[in-house]
């Protein structure tokens, strides 16, 4: 759903234009360094690009599904790196507490998110629990007014920047599964919270992960998202249902760019005496990804509709997640087959894609994951 296309379309513009004149220049830059320069983080801050999906009377932008879309497909057109740092505040790190907050609760903590002041992070994925989610070994105990965390969480984009983590602990250690694991909000700063080393990765450099350590934090019985125990794992599904639609666009939005690069590439360079673009089985290379790339959008565009619309787009999600993400690995690969030897050269920006979009097919639910969700969901319905 568009709510208002002027005001959507000079937003895309705006995106648009940054990336291409502002990101774009800099990518080799933050490859190198593995930072995103500060003057760029001041940027998205004024520009309101944390709090796009943060609700107006949080002070966000509030967008819809479709209009998240869009924009994740614009941000799509340079290094991921730039749309991680603002992905977990307007995505993972916020969702929770929008969908589920008390009210106080989302006085307390949106508004600051939505300028960029804090980054929230969100810490699921432990070092014995990934596709397995709902086995979270993390523990939280009541204590008075507060609870007590222990436990260890691997892997979470944005920790060393984050002011604030959402956790997921189990809170009734006597149900092993979803139903007893809730939601916190955590202060980075609280005693016991320390972080591992920042994780050497494939790809996205300068956008950062690491472990997150809890030797018993204390956490006030405020912080519980909800104030409601046994929730937490149905939040943290919530929250997933909508990243998969933003992954999906975004991996549209990279595909896009790397077809243009390829496309380019091919028409400058010139083998057996004419542009390679010229040669059919190059032709072959783009007209696939293109027709792929027409896919995912039209996939990703019908999903976020039928969410604004308060359809249960639950399985279109992971249809979405699932193609798009392979769909944009297939893509990469041929970028770089276009490229020919300069293709796994680090001065192309192909060579660091290929890398950059591995990452899609296994975080927020891995491939197998969305199809495991997909077959349950069919079999489900075809029984009701
Ligand atoms: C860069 C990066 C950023 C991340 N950011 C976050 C974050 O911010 N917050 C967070 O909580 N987590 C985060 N994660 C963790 C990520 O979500 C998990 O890595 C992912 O869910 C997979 O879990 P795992 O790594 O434990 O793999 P496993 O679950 O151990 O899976 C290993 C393999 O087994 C397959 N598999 C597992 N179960 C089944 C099954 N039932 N049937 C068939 N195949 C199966 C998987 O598909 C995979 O191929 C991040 C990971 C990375 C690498």
């Amino acid at each position: 759903m568009i709510r208002d296309t002027e005001t959507l379309k000079q937003l895309l513009d705006t995106i648009n234009r940054y990336v291409r004149e502002r990101l774009r220049p800099l990518e080799a830059q933050v490859a190198e360094d593995d930072a995103i320069p500060d003057e760029i983080v001041a940027e998205m801050r004024g520009m309101g690009l944390f709090g796009l999906t943060i609700p107006e009377e949080y002070g966000g932008l509030g967008l819809t599904m479709e209009e998240e879309a869009l924009v994740a497909m614009e941000l799509g057109r340079t290094s991921p790196a730039f749309r991680s740092l603002i992905g977990t505040n307007n995505g993972i790190g916020s969702a929770g507490l929008v969908f589920d907050g008390t009210e106080a609760q989302k006085q307390k903590f949106l508004p600051a998110m939505a300028t960029g002041e804090l980054i929230s992070s969100f810490c699921l994925t432990e070092p014995d629990v990934g596709s397995d989610s709902a086995a979270v070994k993390t523990s939280a105990v009541r204590d008075g007014d507060d609870y007590i965390i222990n436990g260890t969480k691997r892997f979470i984009t944005n920790a060393p920047r984050a002011s604030l983590f959402t956790v997921m602990a189990r809170t009734d250690p006597n149900i092993k599964g979803a139903k007893g694991v809730s939601a916190f909000i955590v202060d980075a700063n609280s005693e016991g919270l320390s972080l591992g080393a920042k994780d050497k990765k494939m790809g996205q450099a300068g956008s950062y992960t690491c472990d997150v350590i809890f030797d018993n934090v204390r956490v006030s019985a405020k912080n519980l998202i909800g104030e409601v125990e046994g929730k937490g794992f149905y939040m943290a599904m919530k929250v997933l249902d909508r990243g998969r639609l933003h992954i999906s666009a975004l991996s549209v939005g990279i595909a896009e760019r790397l077809i243009e690069d390829a496309l380019q590439f091919s028409i400058e360079r010139q083998q057996f005496g004419k542009p390679i673009c010229e040669h059919q089985l190059i032709q072959a290379m783009l007209a696939d990804s293109k027709t792929e790339a027409y896919a995912g959008k039209s996939m990703v565009l019908d999903c976020a509709r039928r969410r604004d619309n308060g359809e249960n787009a639950s399985t279109e999600a992971a249809c979405s997640k699932l193609f798009c993400t392979e769909m944009v690995g297939r893509v990469a690969d041929r970028a770089v087959q276009i490229h020919g030897g300069s293709g796994y050269i680090s001065e192309y920006a192909v060579e660091r894609f290929y890398r950059d979009v591995r990452l899609f097919r296994l975080y927020e639910g891995t491939s197998q994951i969305q199809q495991i969700v997909i077959a349950k969901n069919m079999i489900k319905s075809f029984d009701q």
